[in-house]
């Protein structure tokens, strides 16, 4: 039986790995499939994460965080979980050609996915002028014309940010009203360089290798138009992976699986989770890494635990009887 699995390979699993073989765990860290890397994989220059002043293309941080974990003695599965049993003692993990698995205590960093609105378009262009994170991509856009997607209070806030870089923010909504709330509106109204387009669903993205406009259809009528900009930011939600969860672990009305306080702990003794999975608000590599050494120190604390109270155990049983 391991000591350790962690379930996932973004920079909370790949950092929870780091910790926990450093601390001689000996982890497990099963990656995905075809997903292994985690979101930083679907982007190009990541400039704010610590100590890359030029910056670094994401997939190399992946590979460099990976190269890390495994240096220590981490051991990296290129398969997905399909199901987890995470109750008592012994934890099942069941994978889709590796087989099964067991472990004393499990670190959930599956992440979340952004929502997509699932054009061709907008993975050709990913990275190339579409962005699903404004802290993260805004200031690639000074004083460019940009447009955002949503009419949520995420939409409203990531237009609002981009204000500070972007000449002019479109924000493109499929009614004619916002969902966001009353605040959150009152503030994207009263912002000069934003202007809202209602009414409106985008059907494609122009552009060869970057974006040059935006092809809109309008939801009453049914006509086709364009809007020049030379970015989109995609502000339509943002989906936890907690599947292979669900009826194990807490939840929060968020969705993401819910922790103890500034822990990883979940509801069942020897689970910890850590990253975007339980963050509904920063969601920045950074944060997910920070929340993947919680994890690590959380688990090794309980296998020390453990330990102690076995090795205990083990001690009242030696002792002689009178
Ligand atoms: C396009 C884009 C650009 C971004 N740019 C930046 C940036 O410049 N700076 C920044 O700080 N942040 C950026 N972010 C945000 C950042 O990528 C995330 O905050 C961060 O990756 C979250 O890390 P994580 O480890 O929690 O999850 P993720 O990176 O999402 O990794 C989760 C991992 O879990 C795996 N997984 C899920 N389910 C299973 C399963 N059943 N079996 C096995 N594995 C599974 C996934 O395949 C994936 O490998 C960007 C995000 C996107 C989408």
């Amino acid at each position: 039986m391991r000591e350790i699995i962690i379930i996932g390979s973004g920079p909370a699993g790949f950092t929870a790995a780091i910790y926990a073989a450093r601390a001689g765990l000996k982890p497990l860290l099963l990656a995905s499939s075809v997903e292994a890397g985690g979101e930083l994989m679907n982007t190009t220059e990541v400039e704010n994460f610590p100590g890359f002043p030029e910056g670094i293309q994401g997939p190399e941080l992946m590979m460099k965080l990976q190269e890390q974990a495994e240096k220590f003695g981490t051991e990296v599965i290129l398969d997905d979980v399909t199901s987890v049993h995470l109750e008592g003692d012994v934890k099942t993990v069941e994978t889709g050609y590796s087989g099964t698995f067991e472990a004393r205590s499990v670190i959930f960093a599956t992440g979340s996915a952004y929502r997509k609105l699932g054009l061709h378009d907008e993975e050709r262009l990913s990275g190339r002028g579409v962005s699903w994170c404004a802290t993260c991509d805004g200031f690639f856009f000074k004083t460019k014309t940009i447009a955002v997607v949503g009419g949520g209070d995420s939409a409203m806030e990531e237009a609002t940010f981009l204000t500070r870089f972007a000449e002019k923010v479109y924000v493109v909504h499929r009614k004619d009203s916002l969902r966001a709330s009353k605040i959150m509106q009152e503030r994207a109204f009263g912002n000069d360089k934003i202007e809202f387009v209602w009414n409106s669903e985008v059907v494609g993205i122009s552009g060869e290798n970057a974006v040059e406009a935006l092809n809109l259809r309008d939801t009453v009528t049914g006509e086709l138009s364009e809007l020049p900009v030379q970015g989109l930011f995609v502000a339509i939600g943002n989906d936890p992976r907690v599947h292979l969860v669900h009826g194990q672990l807490d939840l929060t009305a968020d969705g993401t699986i819910a922790v103890q306080g500034r822990s990883s702990k979940t509801n069942l003794s020897g689970v910890f989770a850590a990253g975007d999975v339980i963050d509904p608000h920063y969601r920045q590599a950074v944060t997910a890494a920070a929340s993947g050494t919680v994890a690590a120190l959380d688990a090794e604390e309980f296998l020390a635990a453990l330990d102690q109270a076995e090795a205990e155990l083990h001690a009242d049983d030696l002792v002689p009887a009178k």
